[in-house]
């Protein structure tokens, strides 16, 4: 937000000025009008935009047929997880968007077909990483986008709805609140004041995101029918809205305000299993508060996302 409006601001009040003392009153309504042109044209350039790209709420995605390297239709569906970057991309572009940062998010982090961005184009690949989905954000962005999301791990609707792990979690929190993966990435966006613009997914993940972040832009891909049935458009014509939703949400970007949690920051994990919790417990930076939920308080979402990445990732057994 601090690239929005100062220097075209200046030059516009220069021009006024200037301009003022000779036939003031004839040309303001003119000026008055050009200066709000002036103001909306410039205020879309030089946006920097962070991208986070999952696989679930792509168009089309319902199994895991589609969501890893095991599943038969997983190569075809990587080609269309990079063709809903590349519209995201070059829509953000014709918006006045200039710079981005991508953040590969699924599975293992390595699905998009980075030989196919344009070079300008870097992406933060693989784990673990302490911001998680979000790793490369920071104050200098004025906007992040969540493209191929899904719903959370307690939402009754949604294509594949889990949180962070479908096989180990059954709750994430924050100050209180269940959490979908938007919802815990919008709060690490905002600890930067950056806000989320814009999500596609299905149905049920838009919905959830909004009542939770509040107003974005959203691309409907996909209506859910159950865990692993949806109604879906085609990856064309979900490239084509998502294309559509990113040039909205890039060009209302000043409409949008960052999802901030005031700090300490309580997270609550609530794991499937009852022996990881137990051994959690045993450290004194853990609140065991009952048989599958283990507390963290965190001074701010860096310190929750980093301690979150660690359960989630770490073994005894991880090699090298
Ligand atoms: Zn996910």
């Amino acid at each position: 937000m601090s690239r929005l409006g100062a220097i075209p601001t200046v030059k516009a009040e220069t021009t006024v000025r200037a301009i003022l003392p000779m036939k003031a009153l004839r040309v303001l309504p003119i000026l008055a009008l050009s200066f709000l042109t002036l103001q909306s044209a410039k205020a879309q350039e030089g946006l920097k935009i962070f991208i986070s790209i999952d696989m679930e709420g792509l168009t089309g995605v319902v199994t895991d047929a589609q969501l890893g390297p095991s599943g038969f239709e997983y190569e075809r569906f990587r080609r269309f997880m990079t063709d809903e970057l590349l519209a995201t991309i070059e829509a953000a572009r014709e918006a006045g968007a200039t710079e981005f940062l991508v953040a590969d998010s699924h599975g293992n982090g390595q699905n998009v077909l980075i030989e196919r961005l344009p070079d300008d184009i870097q992406i933060v690949r693989a784990w673990p990483r302490p911001l998680a989905m979000m790793q490369g954000i920071d104050e200098s962005f004025d906007g992040a986008i969540f493209i191929g999301y899904h719903a959370s791990t307690t939402n009754t609707e949604g294509v594949r709805a889990h949180t962070m792990s479908s096989s180990n979690i059954t709750d994430v929190k924050l100050n209180g609140i269940s959490m979908p993966e938007a919802g815990i990435n919008a709060a690490i966006a905002g600890h930067f004041g950056v806000p989320v613009i814009m999500i596609s997914g299905d149905d049920a993940t838009v919905e959830e995101a909004r009542a939770i972040i509040g107003d974005m832009e959203g691309a409907v891909v996909k209506w859910a029918n159950s865990f692993h049935s949806a109604r879906t458009m085609t990856p064309a014509a979900g490239a084509a809205l998502i294309r559509e939703k990113v040039k909205a949400a890039v060009g209302r970007i000043s409409d949008f305000k960052p999802y901030r949690l005031e700090g300490p920051i309580t997270f609550d994990l609530s794991l499937k299993h009852y022996r990881p919790v137990e051994m959690l417990g045993y450290l004194p930076i853990v609140e065991r508060i009952n048989s599958h939920t283990i507390r963290f308080v965190g001074a701010d979402m860096l310190e929750v996302s980093r301690f979150f990445q660690f359960v989630t990732s770490y073994s005894i057994s991880i090699q090298p």
